[in-house]
């Protein structure tokens, strides 16, 4: 079992973002309203995750670490229907297969529980006063498996994709404000009242955020909304884009093409959008491939979406005479 935790956490923890995608991921799916963030040497040392959702009961803990042990539903289908981020049940038992961790949790405010893990095992667990909610720390990442401590990149890199994949879990999650910091630095702080267009503020600058176009449409398969940069403010020379499936971060190249395409030819040379896409679609009437790590995602109907994505994007655009 050891063992095959330590096989997984090679899928599941490829670098230290991977555990805050996780851990944040796991947050939200607790319900939480508010995630707060602390990471110490790009988290190689320390990552600690502190949410306000809805605990662990104590007999459960022990589970959580288990893997495949997951109170939540299991097929892709219902993943995509539930709006359940996770899955698979095996993300915690990955993370502690390659590092320390320690978990505070309580359903209620009053008495919860401290479990402290090493190599796996818990080896000291005790009732203890703690708001309702959860913090998991997770310390010295990767200390026993050398190999993949080699794969590690510098500080700031590690550092630019645990940002970069915070970033995305908050532009899906408005409603979820959500703080990080590197050591005590604060590099991000959402508004967490459902706004996007705030959430776009809390992350790019509020600036940025103003000079940003609302867009909205639909046709009989997929919503579509979200916000873009204006052709003449579009500053970045590579794109900032992010696409939401049902409030899930993608990867897709073709639509990514679509909501340039919605530029027509308005887009300085060189020059790339700052985009948030979202994109409604009912689980039960589409087919949806999803690697359980990956973020690639393919979607039936992909060009009526990418049409739907550029027209949209485009008539927003001749509206306001751009
Ligand atoms: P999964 O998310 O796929 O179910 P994980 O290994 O990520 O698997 O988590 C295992 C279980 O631990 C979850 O199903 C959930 O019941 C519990 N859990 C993990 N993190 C939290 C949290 N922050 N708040 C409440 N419960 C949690
Ligand atoms: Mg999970």
């Amino acid at each position: 079992e050891a063992l095959a935790n330590q096989i997984a956490a090679g899928e599941v923890v490829e670098r230290p973002a991977s555990v805050i995608k996780e851990l944040v991921e796991n947050s939200i799916d607790a319900g939480a309203s508010q995630v707060d963030i602390r990471v110490v040497d790009a988290g190689l040392r320390l990552m600690e995750v502190a949410d306000n959702g809805a605990g662990i009961e104590p007999d459960d803990v022990p589970n959580a670490f288990k893997r495949h042990a997951t109170s939540k539903i299991a097929t892709t289908r219902d993943l995509f229907a539930i709006h359940s981020l996770g899955f698979r049940g095996e993300a915690l038992a990955s993370i502690a297969a390659v590092a320390d961790v320690t978990i505070e949790t309580a359903t209620s405010a009053g008495v919860g529980t401290s479990a402290h893990l090493t190599g796996g095992a818990i080896v000291d667990a005790h009732q203890q006063a703690f708001r309702q909610g959860t913090t998991i720390a997770v310390h010295n990442l990767f200390y026993n498996t050398p190999a993949r401590l080699k794969y590690v990149k510098s500080q700031a890199t590690e550092l630019s994709h645990i940002t970069d994949i915070v970033n995305r879990l908050a532009l899906g999650h408005p409603n979820v404000a959500i703080t990080l910091r590197s050591a005590d630095k604060l590099l991000l702080r959402t508004a967490g009242n459902g706004d996007l267009q705030q959430t776009i503020a809390g992350i790019y600058g509020v600036e940025t955020a103003k000079g940003m176009l609302a867009f909205a449409g639909e046709d009989l398969d997929f919503k579509v909304s979200g916000y873009v940069s204006l052709p003449d403010t579009t500053r970045s020379t590579r794109t900032h884009m992010t696409l939401l499936l049902n409030g899930r971060y993608f990867k897709n190249f073709n639509l990514a093409k679509a909501v340039i395409a919605g530029y027509g030819s308005k887009l300085m040379v060189g020059r790339y959008p700052l985009a948030v896409v979202n994109i409604e679609i009912d689980p039960q009437l589409v087919d949806v491939n999803v690697h359980p790590t990956k973020q690639e995602l393919r979607i039936s109907k992909e060009a009526a979406l990418s049409q739907l994505i550029e027209q949209t994007i485009y008539a927003r655009m001749a509206d306001q005479n751009l």
